[in-house]
């Protein structure tokens, strides 16, 4: 970084201009530039480590199977997957999508791919650049799963330092994969720099490495200003568990989302103790699990996109406007436009109309998919210096 480009009053380490800015994988911008934006997305990822093959020899053959339409609406009707379905690994796809996207009025999307699940922030800048999309992307530390084996040894300092690098230095290429053993390898620069702290992985029970990260992640939002995203586990106890982890590491809870909660909390009262932090309420799963069954923990019950429009219609009525994010978490091909899934436009082309014709302004409409995304990326001052 040029000498000049370090702000020379209060903190010398934060790059001038973060502080009431957003920034993409691009370099910063005016958050009135920023516009319809889904907060919870994945444009490049690879989840298939977590996904090991099955133990039968036909669910073994489909495992392997390469993406096709055919395939990709086998994936989305039956709780079986193929290994290449949890990937999306081209640019030129994501490309493709988000010029759908971009029809139906979208400009940005933020990507919370983590090193773990093999983000990757020059595919991120080459993706925003050619579709004209803006792209914040997260850092940190996602599952305990997905841990470079080395992060047990790091102390929460150090993780803080490593979220702080990547928000103002910027994220260092992972050349090294975690079956060699070598973990995560911070030496080399992409240039590109995150703009969110997260998704910040949490298993239920909450792994000791997943409490440190926790901890790392609200030391790096002192220091930064970054908001945090976090990925609960899968308890109805899990956010407010989390948030008190957070609180008591001088989290301002105000800017932290708890993602996922459309398959984490069903108990109202829950959602209230929630609501009451002050934390951003994450319904983000639009299009995904039509069924209601939810392979990931049988015993809930998963709303459908109708009842997840029911719920935000309750919250607004509560008052909640200002804290209510809407995405799709698209992680996988079979729910690409290309392969006949419902691609990231679905909520623009089709949960917008519904929430409208279920009585939702058009002017609360705005405040979730334009204002609270501008409110929630815009770095605040931060509260403490980098260490
Ligand atoms: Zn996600």
């Amino acid at each position: 970084m040029r000498q000049e480009d370090i702000a020379q009053d209060g903190d010398q380490r934060l790059p001038a201009g973060l502080t009431g800015n957003i920034q993409t994988v691009t370099g910063l911008i005016d958050p009135e530039m920023l516009g319809v934006c889904l907060t919870h997305e994945h444009l490049l990822i690879d989840l298939s480590d977590l996904l090991p093959p099955p133990n039968t020899a036909t669910a073994r053959g489909f495992y392997a199977r390469p993406v096709s339409a055919e395939a990709a609406a086998y994936c989305r009707n039956y709780s079986e997957f193929g290994t290449a379905h949890h990937r999306l690994d081209s640019v030129e796809t994501a490309v493709e999508e988000l010029g759908l996207f971009q029809q139906y009025g979208g400009q940005a999307m933020v990507d919370l791919t983590l090193s773990g699940i093999y983000r990757d922030p020059v595919g991120l800048q080459r993706i925003s650049r050619s579709a004209g999309v803006h792209v914040v992307m997260g850092c940190g530390f996602y599952v305990a799963a997905t841990h470079p084996p080395a992060l047990s040894e790091w102390s929460e300092q150090q993780i803080a330092a490593m979220i702080v690098a990547d928000i103002i230095e910027g994220a260092a290429a992972e050349k090294e994969s975690r079956s060699t053993g070598k973990g995560v390898v911070y030496r080399s620069n992409t240039g590109v720099r995150a703009g969110v702290i997260g998704e910040i992985g949490c298993s239920s029970p909450l792994h000791d490495d997943e409490r440190k990260c926790l901890r790392a992640a609200a030391r790096a939002q002192r220091q930064t200003g970054a908001c945090i995203f976090v990925h609960p586990g899968r308890e109805e106890t899990a956010p407010l568990q989390i948030l008190d982890e957070l609180r008591s590491a001088g989290a301002d809870l105000r800017r932290v989302v708890l993602a996922h909660l459309d398959r984490t909390v069903f108990n109202r009262d829950t959602l209230q103790e929630i609501a009451e932090t002050g934390a951003y309420l994450s319904y983000d799963l639009f299009g995904n699990y039509p069924s209601g069954f939810y392979p990931h923990n049988p015993a809930v019950h998963l709303l459908n996109d109708a009842g997840r429009v029911a719920d935000i219609g309750w919250m607004i009525e509560r008052g909640w406007t200002q804290q209510i994010l809407i995405s799709h978490d698209i992680a996988q091909a079979f729910r690409l436009a290309k392969w006949g899934g419902h691609g990231y436009h679905y909520i623009l082309a089709e949960i917008v109309p519904l929430m409208r014709m279920r009585g939702i302004s058009e002017e609360e409409v705005g405040q979730i998919l334009i204002g609270n995304p501008r409110a929630l990326l815009t770095f605040v001052a931060p509260r403490d210096n980098p260490a």
